[in-house]
This record gives structure tokens, C-alpha cells and sequence, in this order.
């Protein structure tokens, strides 16, 4: 069976780390008889300068029939004088909504060889390896109605509207499960459902879930109490399902929890388990072309490319494991160089990787 990939490396670094990202690909392709092929296409500023749009409709429908997608990163100042809708971001944006990428999936990971990066003690965080699965198309930040009003005392008022339908609590509760499932088996829901009904509901459609799942242990937290864990004591999280709004936060925090932003993957998902992966940095403007980037978060995001779309766990703890490896070689891009650490280019770093496979 051939399934396909679409690469997208978009701007800036993008193109540099995606490129290290691809070899990785062609070879698990090969060594563990994937059947993958792959196309290119472009987005964002790249297809602005090419074809004045930053989401062609020829990229569009590539995405439509690629099984997996993996994005570098969009951007820069090149096009930030443009309009809003001209924007290169309005790529990515068109891209999750067309794709209906409802599911987001942010793992905060701290490779033990990395520890000193983190601001948290290394005890803390050493080996930290946690997933956050946050609803990306719905809750306040979409909710009808919003605004700003005039009310009839002459005062402004803004409002937002926080709302969940139960069948879309349920079909990102099941990315949950299922990703928990894959992992540790344990699922923490973060709510505030002591004051908002929207969020008792969350916690009522999950706890529902619960028995479709037996193997899967099921918590609940407060996101205030969440926030709170998170950095005092990580490790005891395995898999956080949260609305958009508290994912949106508490995965940034997450994420910090690491200290290298060059080290972190992520993935968007449909209900047909299609999805788009990237790292959760940008295009990095200051550093594109120098060769320097680091490449390892685009790396990653292909292995869980192969992990959530395309069922290859093992292609994919290959190219985790070979990630470790280089690590333990003392291998470092400059964001992530510390003492005694060996320096490494872009495609340094890549080669060393597929050397490690
Ligand atoms: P950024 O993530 O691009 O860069 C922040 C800092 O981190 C910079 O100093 C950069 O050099 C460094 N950095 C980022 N990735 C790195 C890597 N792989 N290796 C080494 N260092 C790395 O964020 P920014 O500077 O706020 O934004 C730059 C552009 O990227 C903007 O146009 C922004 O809109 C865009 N952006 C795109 C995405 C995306 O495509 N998903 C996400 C965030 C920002």
C-alpha cells in the first residue's frame, strides 16, 4: 500500500530543516519498507513570492490527498507589511480549517543529555516526556457571539463566548484516550468545571469515554491546579486533554519546561487521523541560511508523523532512538550547545542522525 507525504517547507529555516527531516524519512522509507512517497508543494511566504497567495490552491489539494503532511515553518518580515489575509500565516490557518485539524498534539520532552537546558531543576525535569492534546477549532476563542458592544449605560462591554458541543468534547477526548492508549495509559482532563458549565459538560462526555478505555487511567485537574503541577512536579503527567483556550497556555508552559525550543515537535489532527506535523518553532528569520538551525524538532515531528498517521511505531521509536544517540554523542546545534558539547551545523546534525539509524 503507498501512502504519501507532503512535504512543505515554507520559509526561513523551514526549507533547511525540512531538508534534513526528508533524508531522515528515506531512509526508515527504505530500511523498515515503508511504501511512503513523497511531494512537495509550497506555502506561505514561498508561495506568495511564487503565485501571490500564501495557500495555492495546488498546495491545498495535495494536502486533501496526502495521508501525512509535514510542515518546516512560515514567515518573516519580508511579508509582514502585507495585509492580514495576504499574510503567510493565513497559509497555515487555511490549511487547519480545510483539513479540519481539530486535534492538537504537543509532547514537552526533556532529553536527560539536555537537562541543563531547562530553568527547573534537573531532577525536576530530567526525562520528562509528557503529551498535551489540545482542542484547536473550537471553544471561546470561535465561540458566537462575540465582540465589543455599547451598553445602555454608555460603557463598553467585551464579550467572548466559551461553548462545546458534546460530539466535539468526545471526538478530542478519543484522540486523548487513543494517544494515552499509546503511551503511559494514564489521561489527566484539565477543566474549570468548579465554574464553568461548559467545562462540567468536558468532564461528564469524559468520564463517559472512560469505559471505552479500560486500560486507560483517567484523572481530572483544575487548569489552575494544572498550571501549578506542571512546574512543581511535571513527571506525573503522562497525556493532558484540555479545551483550546487552557491548551493554548498551559502547552506553552509545557513547553518551556524543556528550555529548547529547537527540540519540540508537534502534530494536528482530523478524525480520519490525517495530520499535519511541524515543529512548534518559527521560521527563525535571525538564523535562516546560515546553516545553523536545529533540525532535531522537524526530525521528531516526522517520527510522530509515523506514529499517529501512519501506524509505524517502529519507524518511529527508530528515529527517536537515533535522536538519543547523537544527543549521547554530545552532538549540539548552537541553541542547544553547552560545555563540553560538539558544536554541529544544520546538516551536520541530519547526517548524524541518519548515521544513528
Ligand atoms: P521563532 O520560533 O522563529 O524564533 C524565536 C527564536 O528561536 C529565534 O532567536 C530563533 O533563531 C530561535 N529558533 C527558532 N527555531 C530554531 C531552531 N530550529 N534552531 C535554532 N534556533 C531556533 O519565532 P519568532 O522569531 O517569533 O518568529 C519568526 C517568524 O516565524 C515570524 O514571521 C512568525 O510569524 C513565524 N512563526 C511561524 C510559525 C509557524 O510556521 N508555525 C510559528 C511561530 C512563528
Amino acid at each position: 500500500m503507498s501512502r504519501s507525504v507532503l512535504l512543505l517547507p515554507g520559509d526561513g529555516i523551514g526549507p533547511e530543516i525540512v531538508a534534513e527531516a526528508e533524508k531522515v524519512l528515506h531512509k526508515v522509507n527504505e530500511k523498515f519498507s515503508l511504501g511512503l512517497s513523497f511531494e512537495s508543494a509550497l506555502v506561505g511566504g514561498a508561495a506568495i513570492d511564487a503565485e501571490d497567495t500564501p495557500l495555492p490552491a495546488d498546495t491545498l489539494d495535495k494536502a486533501r490527498k496526502a495521508d501525512a503532511i509535514l510542515l518546516g515553518a512560515v514567515g518573516g518580515p519580508k511579508w509582514d507589511s502585507l495585509p492580514m489575509a495576504k499574510r503567510p500565516e493565513k497559509g497555515l490557518l487555511g490549511l487547519r480549517s480545510n483539513l479540519e485539524l481539530f486535534a492538537n498534539l504537543r509532547p514537552a520532552i526533556l532529553y536527560p543529555q539536555l537537562a541543563s537546558a531547562s530553568s527547573l531543576k534537573p531532577e525536576v525535569v530530567s526525562g520528562l516526556d509528557i503529551l498535551i492534546v489540545r482542542e484547536l477549532t473550537g471553544g471561546i476563542y470561535f465561540g458566537q457571539p462575540r465582540g465589543v458592544r455599547q451598553l445602555e449605560s454608555g460603557e463598553r462591554q467585551g464579550y467572548n463566548t466559551y461553548q462545546y458541543t458534546e460530539s466535539e468534547i468526545r471526538r478530542i477526548g478519543r484522540v486523548a484516550f487513543e494517544a494515552a492508549q499509546q503511551r503511559g495509559k494514564k489521561l489527566c482532563s484539565v477543566d474549570k468545571a468548579n465554574v464553568l458549565e461548559v467545562t462540567v459538560l468536558w468532564r461528564e462526555i469524559m468520564e463517559e469515554l472512560k469505559s471505552e478505555y479500560p486500560d486507560v487511567e483517567l484523572s481530572h485537574m483544575y487548569v489552575d491546579n494544572a498550571a501549578m503541577q506542571l512546574v512543581k512536579a511535571p513527571k506525573q503527567f503522562d497525556v493532558i486533554v484540555t479545551g483550546n483556550m487552557f491548551g493554548d497556555i498551559l502547552s506553552d508552559e509545557a513547553a518551556m519546561l524543556t528550555g529548547s525550543i529547537g527540540m519540540l515537535p508537534s502534530a494536528s489532527l482530523n478524525s480520519e487521523k490525517q495530520g499535519m506535523y511541524e515543529p512548534c518553532h518559527g521560521s527563525a528569520p535571525d538564523i535562516a541560511g546560515q546553516g545553523v538551525a536545529n533540525p532535531l524538532a522537524t526530525i521528531i515531528s516526522a517520527a510522530m508523523m509515523l506514529r499517529y498517521s501512519l501506524n509505524e511505531d517502529d519507524a518511529a521509536a527508530a528515529i527517536e532512538a537515533a535522536v538519543s544517540k547523537v544527543l549521547d554523542q554530545g552532538l549540539r546545534t548552537a541553541d542547544i550547545m553547552s560545555e563540553g558539547g560538539k558544536k554541529v551545523s544544520t546538516r551536520e546534525m541530519g547526517e548524524a542522525v541518519l548515521s544513528a539509524l
